[in-house]
């Protein structure tokens, strides 16, 4: 059957077959190298700490369903995510769902999906509106944000949307997304987050539109390790690699159970700060450039409810006392009858990933902070009808996109022969996502092909 959308598969001529390749991480990113790299002759295994492939699009159990431990959405822009998911069958049963967006400010919720109710947004006056408007409309029009990246955020936005929405949207949103380190972040940050909401209102009423695969990533992964399997790729999972070096000609790895194997090629997708510990040969330049990029972690909580909890797929917050960075309503995606009628909803906050605080505090502690603020801001909002509540935490989620940081990412080939990083630390055209994910893969390959 002819792909329904093109692949993003821009590598030369296949010149490197029949090596034996370990990919360290089982993410989306391992799994898409590990594909193509064996479509095209070569030995490839995965090597994943984890209990199971997938990494941040892994499942969880939540009571008797199991879901996403983070919430994942499919765009409708994201043709080489949908071109992946065609070739592990799974592309024919996405559905695409209308959904709509809210904020939460001053104490009310507000509805944000079109056109009309943004100019009855009532925080802002009528200029404030129209500059907001326009701040996003030109934002979405410019094709590459390369030339954003040396302009930090708050001026741009400040440029653009006038002191007034700075204050009341732009710097609130920002806080809640990025919390302090908001001002060391470029102005390519929001460019890319605009792009990718306008990219989710493609359809012609231009409405958000969204997608799920019924069964979520589990299903995904699922699919994806069958594919590899049949291209005779080994995934191993809770196999933790320690230590990475060259001996002679080869590669060689050592497990956190100190079994040792070598490798004609090993590829990193593991986050940019794991990489001194796994690659100590690597050279001083290297290593402090690894050293130097600095992530965003996220400790982000499931809600198994009996009720809704409202209209919105992603409720904005500006009101600066809501410890989260948005409230995301799965519920308005995945019907509850798919998940034993159940109402999911996830409550993300975006850390530093050097602040240990936010990743020590208990799981109980933090639903009962949580629960605390829901009922603050959802009058209807009852703990009784909370079936399950779980708290998710990832220290290494992205990397902070800070002035000019597409100049300071150390590329693919490292020093040490045969040694390669992929990561997502490597996204430099949008925000982060699997499809930026993927096309990071796919553009790498034609410097891992190489003889
Ligand atoms: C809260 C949240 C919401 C998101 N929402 C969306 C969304 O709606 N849509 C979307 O497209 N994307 C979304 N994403 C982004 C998406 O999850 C990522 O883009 C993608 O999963 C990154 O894949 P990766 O393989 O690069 O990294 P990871 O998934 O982090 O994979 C790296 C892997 O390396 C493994 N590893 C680390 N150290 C070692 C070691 N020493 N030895 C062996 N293995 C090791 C880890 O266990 C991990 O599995 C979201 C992410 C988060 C956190």
């Amino acid at each position: 059957m002819k792909p329904l959308v093109s692949l993003n598969w821009n590598a030369p001529r296949i010149r490197m077959k029949n090596k034996k390749i370990g990919i360290i991480g089982g993410g989306m990113m391992g799994l898409t190298l590990a594909l193509r790299l064996a479509e095209r002759g070569n030995r490839v295994t995965v090597l994943e700490a984890g209990p199971s492939l997938g990494g941040l699009a892994s499942p969880w159990q939540l009571d008797d369903i199991v879901w996403d431990r983070f919430y994942h959405v499919i765009s409708l822009s994201d043709l080489a995510l949908r071109g992946i998911l065609e070739e592990i069958g799974v592309a024919d049963s996405i559905r695409w769902v209308e959904t709509k967006a809210g904020f939460y400010s001053g104490g009310k919720f507000y509805s944000m999906s079109n056109a009309v109710e943004f100019l009855r947004f009532p925080p802002l006056s009528l200029i404030e509106k129209f500059r907001l408007g326009t701040t996003i409309f030109f934002g979405s029009k410019i094709r590459d944000g390369k030339r954003l990246e040396s302009i930090p955020v708050e001026t741009w936005l400040r440029k653009w949307s006038g002191q007034g929405t700075y204050e009341k949207i732009w710097r609130p949103l920002l806080k809640a997304k990025l919390g302090a380190a908001y001002e060391r972040v470029s102005a390519f940050f929001i460019w890319a987050y605009i792009r990718r909401m306008y990219q989710a209102r493609q359809s012609g009423l231009k409405k958000e539109m969204f997608g799920y695969v019924p069964g979520g990533y589990a299903r995904i992964i699922t699919a994806f390790e069958q594919r590899l399997r049949q291209l005779n790729v080994e995934c191993r999972t809770s196999c933790a690699v320690q230590n990475i070096g060259k001996t002679g000609e080869h590669i060689e790895v050592t497990h956190a159970n100190h079994d040792v194997e070598t490798f004609d090629r090993v590829i990193l997708t593991v986050p940019s700060p794991v990489i001194p510990k796994l690659c100590p040969e690597l050279s001083t330049e290297e290593l402090d450039g690894y050293r130097a990029c600095e992530y965003l972690g996220v400790v982000c909580s499931s809600i198994l409810l009996r009720r809704n909890l409202g209209p919105y797929y992603v409720t904005n917050i500006t009101d600066e006392w809501v410890p989260l960075t948005g409230v995301i309503n799965f519920s308005t995606i995945l019907p509850p009858e798919e998940i034993s009628g159940r109402f999911l909803v996830y409550l993300p906050k975006y850390v530093l990933a050097s602040d240990d605080e936010a990743f020590a505090e208990s799981d109980d502690a933090i639903r009962e902070r949580l629960l605390g603020v829901l009922e603050r801001m959802y009058p209807d909002f009852n703990r009784t009808d909370v079936v399950a509540f779980q708290t998710a935490r990832a220290r290494n989620v992205m990397a902070l996109p800070t002035l000019n940081y597409s100049e300071q990412i150390p590329p693919a080939k490292t020093s040490i022969p045969g040694v390669f990083v992929v990561n997502s630390a490597q996204i430099t055209k949008g925000v982060l996502n699997i499809n930026e994910t993927i096309e990071v893969a796919l553009d790498a390959l034609g410097c891992l092909l190489e003889e």
